[in-house]
């Protein structure tokens, strides 16, 4: 028994519908997922309808962009409640702040002679909170390059030409983002972002877990994540952060975490909600 706790959809710069989500979940014999969208939980009703409906279990969740001394980090908050107005009211100031960092990039490669709208980045990515992987697929419809990840090399990375800085949050105001909506709070990827002196502050501050297995950690890795996190009493979490297809390879079962780290998080839930929050009876497919 698994489950994939990081995954995106088209809600935020994943490519998968509700229904394809909870589709490659079941296709992958997982018992349990989480979407954690960029700055959004719009996706969470309808994929947690679709998993139900395959005799799925679906934690809500929502992926936040945090910083800590100017380096940037990955929040994730699960059993968030998606109706917190609070927890609405600040994804749709940061999605406002993504919206005109679209526009602040295109500008940038307007200004170099490359040709594209905001508009035309919009229609593609067809939410509220786009990102660069929308521009990226925006230059390469365009025609004007190959690949997301030439994109990415030529315009789209950190102090590449068209990068632009996005308004972050603390990671201790996220944390209390996620807490108050009645969430657990996870670091994500710790070792892509390399931000380990932020991790004693964001314990003081009560975060609650760390993404130990993901798809872009080494076993070593992941090994050493394990040891901070038993140092530090955290829950251990993990997930494919799958976005689609990955160069014709999805990216989901990748990770595959195993149930028994769910119960965990369900038994803190309980602990934290009285009792309120327990684990659902899901019947499982055939
Ligand atoms: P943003 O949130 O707008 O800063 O965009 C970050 C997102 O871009 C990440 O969540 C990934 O989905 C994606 N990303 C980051 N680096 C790359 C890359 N080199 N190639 C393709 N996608 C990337
Ligand atoms: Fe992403
Ligand atoms: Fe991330
Ligand atoms: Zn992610």
């Amino acid at each position: 028994m698994f489950a994939d706790l990081h995954l995106h959809s088209h809600y935020s710069d994943g490519t998968y519908t509700a229904a394809e989500v909870a589709e490659e979940a079941r296709k992958h014999g997982l018992k349990a997922i989480s979407l954690t969208d960029h700055d959004t939980v719009e996706g969470c009703e309808s994929v947690g309808a679709e998993c139900r409906s395959r005799g799925l279990e679906f934690i809500t969740g929502v992926e936040l962009t945090a910083e800590f001394d100017g380096d940037e980090l990955h929040l994730l908050g699960y059993f968030v409640d998606t109706q917190s107005l609070e927890l609405l009211g600040e994804l749709a100031k940061y999605q406002l702040v993504r919206q005109n960092r679209v526009r602040e990039m295109v500008a940038r490669l307007n200004k170099m002679g490359i040709p594209l709208t905001a508009d035309a980045v919009f229609a593609l990515a067809k939410c509220r909170s786009p990102g660069r992987p929308h521009v990226g697929r925006a230059l390469v419809q365009a025609g004007i390059c190959s690949s997301l990840d030439q994109a990415f090399e030529r315009f789209l990375k950190k102090h590449r030409p068209a990068w632009v800085p996005k308004f972050k949050m603390s990671a201790e105001a996220g944390i209390g983002i996620i807490h108050r909506a009645g969430g657990l709070a996870v670091m994500a990827h710790p070792g892509l972002n390399h931000c380990d002196g932020a991790i004693p502050g964001m314990v003081a501050a009560g975060l609650d877990g760390m993404e130990c297995f993901h798809s872009k950690h080494t076993v070593d890795t992941a090994a050493y994540y394990l040891e901070v996190a038993v140092n530090h009493g955290l829950l251990v979490t993990g997930g494919s952060d799958c976005h689609g297809m990955n160069k014709g390879k999805p990216t989901m079962g990748q990770v595959r975490l195993p149930y028994a780290y769910i119960e965990k998080m369900y038994a803190r839930m309980a602990e934290i909600s009285n009792g309120a929050i327990i684990k659902p009876q899901v019947e499982q497919s055939a």
